[in-house]
């Protein structure tokens, strides 16, 4: 089954409003195991919206439209969509009295433009809004199904979910498609796409990478009659790829990193406290958002002047003169200042320059000074990051969490 979505606003082409119905829908359809061919978005334009229905009616079983079912001039979806099906929309009296009793029990008038939004068509029906004034509407002719869907979220997720997901399901029986995520850190794009190159050429399951900000995700997607099915194919896959990338990955599905150490620390029964510059806390917050990290996470400073450093964490002045603030010595001494002062097991200091501006020749803006303290020892690293302030600034907390896994696993 083969399916496409015109969404309809002149707001969503302006890029004032992003499509989130649109997403929302793909992912559903994905669920049902239908294959969404096309996605389209047209402005509120009579002969436009005309044309790329008729496209999709013609290419598609099931064609899906957002928005424009209001009562307003430019909600034309009804009646374009009517013309395009080629089935005539007709008044429907139940849903005609329950507007005027919205608007009355309001008391509001009941407009003639509001009455627009009780013409359903006569092929079809109209699909419950329980949060709304505008119904969805299911158009069938000739052996095609469009579905016409109202904008505001908060109408068109409770009808997909109540309505339309429960009417696909009896269409298309049990299809399923299932994804799993294997979450890897620590080891670049190329170089895991290597590693499984040849699980990538199946097609069902099939291996996607994605490149993420210091980190890759493969998704695993398979198709079949039912849950447990599509799971029997994507498993041994799965099982593969950890096998083969070791301890790389960190996680599946919707763990993030944070959330990965924030687990192995519990495990380990270690705890950890952050000293950071440039990253302005970033770390700690990474670390905070995990529900439970309070048990593990005792406190972290951002000391971003000099004097900050020296008052907060007694790095001497002269320490900092002689080796400069972004500096191995100084972003060892943070770290080893915040876990003797919190005592805590992990010490992290983080010090660098996230530009644009304040880099020098020998040291360039991206350049950070990493260091992570635990008992008697200190281990530090720099990385020159490419790319904005905020990309520079997720990265250094990218590698401190990745380097955090290591010498968790080690220690533990
Ligand atoms: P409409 O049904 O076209 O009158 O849209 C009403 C409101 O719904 C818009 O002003 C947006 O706030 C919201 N909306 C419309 N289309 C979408 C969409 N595709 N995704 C998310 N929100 C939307
Ligand atoms: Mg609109």
């Amino acid at each position: 089954m083969k399916a496409e979505i015109v969404s309809v606003g002149t707001e969503l082409l302006l890029g004032q409003i992003v499509d989130t119905n649109a997403a929302t829908l793909g992912k559903a359809l994905a669920e049902l195991g239908i294959t969404v061919h096309k996605r389209v978005t047209v402005g509120d334009n009579r002969e436009r919206l005309l044309a790329a229905l008729r496209e999709s009616i013609e290419h598609a079983d099931f064609v899906f439209t957002i928005g424009g079912l209001g009562p307003t001039q430019d909600d034309i979806t009804r009646d374009v969509l009517a013309e395009a099906m080629d089935v005539p929309l007709q008044f429907d009296e139940g849903i005609a009295a329950r507007l005027r009793s919205f608007f009355e029990s309001r008391g509001l008038p009941v407009l003639e433009s509001q009455m627009r939004q009780a013409f359903v068509p006569a092929s079809g029906r109209a699909l419950d809004n329980p949060n709304g004034t505008a119904p969805g509407l299911l158009f069938e002719s000739r052996g095609k199904i469009a579905i016409a869907l109202p904008g505001p979220p908060g109408e068109f997720v409770p009808i997909l979910e109540n309505e339309v997901v429960p009417y696909l399901r009896s269409r298309v029986g049990g299809t399923t498609i299932r994804s799993r995520v294997v979450r890897v850190c620590g080891m670049g794009e190329a170089m895991v796409e290597d590693r499984v190159k040849d699980l990538m050429t199946g097609d069902n399951p099939t291996v996607a990478p994605y490149a993420k900000t210091g980190e890759v995700h493969l998704r695993v997607t398979a198709r079949a009659e039912g849950v447990a099915a599509a799971e029997a194919l994507i498993e041994p896959v799965v099982q593969e790829i950890a096998a083969r990338l070791g301890s790389h990955v960190y996680a599946y599905d919707d763990e993030p990193l944070e959330a990965a150490v924030v687990r192995m620390l519990h495990a380990a029964g270690m705890t950890l406290a952050t000293a950071e510059s440039c990253t302005g806390g970033l770390l700690a917050k990474r670390i905070t958002d995990v529900p439970g990290s309070s048990s593990v996470f005792l406190g972290g400073v951002v000391a971003y002047s000099n004097d900050a450093k020296s008052q907060f964490l007694t790095i001497p002045a002269r320490l900092i003169e002689m080796h400069g603030a972004v500096s191995r010595e100084v972003a060892e001494a943070m770290a080893q200042q915040c876990r003797t002062r919190l005592r805590a097991s992990i010490g992290v200091g983080i010090t660098g320059i996230a530009g644009p501006t304040g880099g020098t020749a020998q040291k360039p803006v991206g350049l950070v000074w990493m260091a992570i303290a635990s008992d008697g020892s200190v281990q530090s690293e720099s990385n020159v990051y490419i790319g904005t302030r905020q990309d520079i600034r997720t990265k250094a907390t990218q590698t401190v969490l990745t380097k955090l896994r290591d010498l968790i696993a080690e220690k533990a």
